[in-house]
């Protein structure tokens, strides 16, 4: 069996998916793919152009149109048209549109090509919800992270205050936060959930640094067992 290249880690928002995968990745020399930045940043356009979120506004000519632009730096992570949205992807108000556009199969078909093709240039630790399912169910290294739903809502609400956005309360970010579970792992196209070959990793009650060491062991333990050289 041919494996592909990447890492896939798989998991619900603020299962600490993604600090974790950037730094795995710059530890083991590989790319960092947030997926999750690519729905984002299509959600910002979509409300920039004041368009409806339907399945009719964002169809495959207006996506066709759009020059997405991944991974130049950490500052320009992520471009669309030439414009650096690196900063406003991040904004709270986007994670609900993302969400909401990501049920949309023309946009799963778009950013699975994109995601697709930055696989053929390096190797990738590439992070979202369904990368080990469905844009590559043949990947060397699978990971499933999650933590429970009211950990997640407090390291989001972290994130937010040391980000300055700090007028938000726990209640409403731990809505969001089980809203979005409910929206991703429910809806019909590509669905949140644990690849059957995914190794499971809760990280509820781990340290940072316990669950990095933990990822590196599960990477370098399928990286053998498939020949895969890193
Ligand atoms: O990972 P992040 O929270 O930034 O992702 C924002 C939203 O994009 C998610 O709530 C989810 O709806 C969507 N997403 C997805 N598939 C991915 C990555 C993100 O549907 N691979």
């Amino acid at each position: 069996m041919l494996y592909e290249t990447v890492v896939a880690i798989d998991g619900p928002s603020g299962s600490g998916k993604s600090s974790i995968a950037r730094d795995l990745a710059s530890d083991m020399g590989l790319l960092y793919v947030d997926t999750g930045s690519m729905f984002r940043a299509l959600a910002v356009v979509v409300l920039e152009r004041g368009l409806s979120p339907t399945e009719e506004n964002i169809d495959k000519p207006f996506l066709d149109s759009l020059r997405l632009e991944y991974g130049i730096s950490p500052e320009e992570l992520i471009k669309i048209n030439g414009k650096n949205l690196t900063e406003s992807i991040r904004e709270h108000h986007i994670s609900s549109m993302a969400s909401k556009i990501s049920g949309f199969t023309t946009v799963r078909e778009f950013l699975a090509n994109f995601q697709r093709n930055l696989v053929r240039q390096k190797i990738c630790v590439m992070e979202g919800r369904d990368i080990g399912t469905v844009v590559f169910p043949k990947a060397f290294c699978k990971i499933y992270l999650t933590a429970s739903d009211k950990i997640r809502a407090e390291r989001r609400l972290k994130q937010l205050r040391e980000k300055g956005q700090g007028s938000y309360k726990f209640e409403d970010i731990l809505r969001d936060v089980r809203e979005r579970d409910e929206n991703d792992s429910k809806r019909a196209l590509a669905p949140l959930k644990q690849a059957e070959d995914a190794k499971k990793l809760d990280t509820t009650n781990l340290g940072y640094q316990e669950v990095l060491d933990a990822l590196k062991a599960i990477v370098l333990k399928s990286a053998k067992e498939k020949d895969v050289e890193l």
